[in-house]
């Protein structure tokens, strides 16, 4: 039976388990292309799991054992709607699968919030795990005179921090922002990286949850993490922990709620040890404006309760905070790719159970997973079972035979190199995992990350 041809767009952590899906299945044989715009696969595991946390960075190895079967292709460097237009990956494969995640941020929607200083969480994440796309070439030591990435500057120049949001991303974001550089040095992070965070100066963060205790999205494994960080006083309103109804009954329906609030009080009891750092949990509390003249100033805060439909709204007197950085942490947001239909108020692609619907209804050969399909909730292994689901509607039209083999693989890659563009695949990733090892191991850690996309191309080539 001729293999039905599967593009996936994307290499992160949904269009890899969108690859194991389809790879596992034993009815319909399939050749699977997984393309992603970076030279490197592993998407969020890569350029959005915390360096701190290892474990979970370590996904990629499961990940990789999937881009190393015989039935799938790795295709680093390509971007579809800059090589190739997805009219034109459709032209020369059986389905595509679109797996490109949700890259940009969302608003906060408040006066300031583009004044310099006023960073998304997105980008400050991509910085600090070396995303190549923010990481311009003449990017660089902190004293480099071509230097371009803004962030650079803002995190050298920042004493007091407001992270806005209260997310398992807003404490990632904290954790970096506060911890010694020494206490990063064991990461992956690029020299460059630890050279600019080891010349910050902040020693105040500030948290601010528009909700409750009760109501945060941390995970509480996440949230126990920060009281461990040395030499930091917790400091929060024990007011704050007076719950409400509303909460007490929250908390009794929702257990990670319920270990939350429990391990936020057990902080109560924690001295002030007048620390040289701290970390300011405020609830109930939200940015009204951005403050500042060329750049943050400070944050206008208020308090906010809910009404009786659940709504935020304003509750209190406003107050400052002095602040030299923000980091607005509220969520991902998915955007538009030339030619793929968009929602552009659930910032996902429209699909029933991953198969995609375009105007005149189901695409013949469109499919979608992961943070584009679902918008960006859940932890990475809620992509597996997201994958799984769109590969069954896959498999199923298959079935039905609205999807038909027609293609060969080498369609995609003959087109490719009509256009002179040369992928990137697996060896050549191995090759570029095996320099980032060589950098660590010199300096005495397991790995460094190489930012740049002019180095990541030279260790990615064959020097045969
Ligand atoms: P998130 O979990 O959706 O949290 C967003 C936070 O921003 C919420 O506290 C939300 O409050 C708040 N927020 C939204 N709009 C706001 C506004 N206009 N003003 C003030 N606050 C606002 O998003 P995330 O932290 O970016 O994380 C994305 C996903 O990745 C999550 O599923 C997360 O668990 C996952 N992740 C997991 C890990 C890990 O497992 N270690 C690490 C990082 C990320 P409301 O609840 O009031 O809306």
């Amino acid at each position: 039976m001729k293999p039905l041809v599967v593009a996936i767009v994307g290499a992160g952590p949904s269009g890899i388990y969108a690859a194991e899906a389809l790879t596992s299945q034993s009815e319909v044989p399939v050749q699977v292309a997984v393309i992603d715009k970076l030279p490197v696969p592993f998407g969020l595991v890569r350029y959005g799991v915390a360096p701190d946390h290892p474990s979970i960075r370590s996904i990629r190895n499961t990940l990789e054992r999937t881009l190393e079967r015989d039935d799938v292709s790795f295709f680093g460097n390509v971007a579809i709607g800059r090589d190739l237009t997805v009219e034109e990956l459709r032209s020369v494969t059986d389905a595509v699968i679109y797996a490109y995640g949700a890259a940009s941020d969302r608003r906060l929607d408040v006066e300031g919030e583009d004044l310099a200083g006023s960073i998304a969480a997105p980008d400050l994440v991509a910085w600090y795990c070396g995303n190549p796309d923010v990481h311009p070439e003449t990017s660089g030591a902190a004293d480099h005179p071509h230097r371009r990435n803004p962030v650079e500057d803002l995190i050298i120049g920042a004493r007091e921090t407001v992270v806005v949001g209260a997310g398992n991303v807003a404490l990632d974001v904290l954790r970096v922002l506060i911890k010694e550089a020494e206490e990063l040095d064991e990461t992956d992070m690029a020299d460059e990286v630890l050279e600019v965070l080891g010349k910050k100066s902040v020693t105040d963060v500030h948290l601010l949850a528009r909700r409750g205790p009760a109501y945060t999205a941390f995970t509480t494994k996440e949230l126990r993490e920060i009281a461990k960080i040395e030499n930091v006083d917790l400091v929060l309103d024990p007011a704050d922990f007076d719950l409400d109804e509303a909460s007490k009954a929250r908390i009794t329906k929702d257990k990670v709620a319920a270990r939350n609030v429990a391990a936020m009080q057990d902080w109560l009891d924690r001295p002030i040890t007048g620390a040289p750092r701290r970390i300011h949990l405020h609830f109930w509390t939200r940015p009204v404006r951005i403050l500042g003249t060329d750049r943050v100033e400070a944050v206008e805060i208020e308090r906010t309760r809910l009404d009786d439909t659940g709504r935020v709204v304003a509750a209190g007197p406003l107050e400052p905070i002095a602040a030299q950085l923000v980091v607005r942490s509220v969520g991902y947001r998915g955007t538009a790719l030339d030619g793929i239909p968009y929602d552009p108020n659930l910032g996902r692609v429209p699909h029933a159970d991953g198969h995609v619907i375009r105007q005149d209804g189901f695409s013949p050969d469109e499919y979608v997973t992961g943070w584009i399909k679902r918008g960006p909730t859940g932890v990475i292994g809620t992509n597996k079972s997201d994958a799984v689901e769109t590969v069954h509607s896959l498999l199923n039209d298959v079935s039905d035979e609205a999807l038909v083999a027609r293609h060969d693989i080498a369609e995609l890659t003959s087109l490719l190199a009509e256009r002179g563009i040369k992928p990137l695949d697996l060896p050549a990733w191995q090759r570029i995992d095996a320099a980032e090892m060589a950098r660590g191991q010199s300096h005495g850690r397991d790995r460094t990350t190489i930012v740049h996309h002019s180095e990541l191309l030279a260790a990615a080539t064959d020097p045969d």
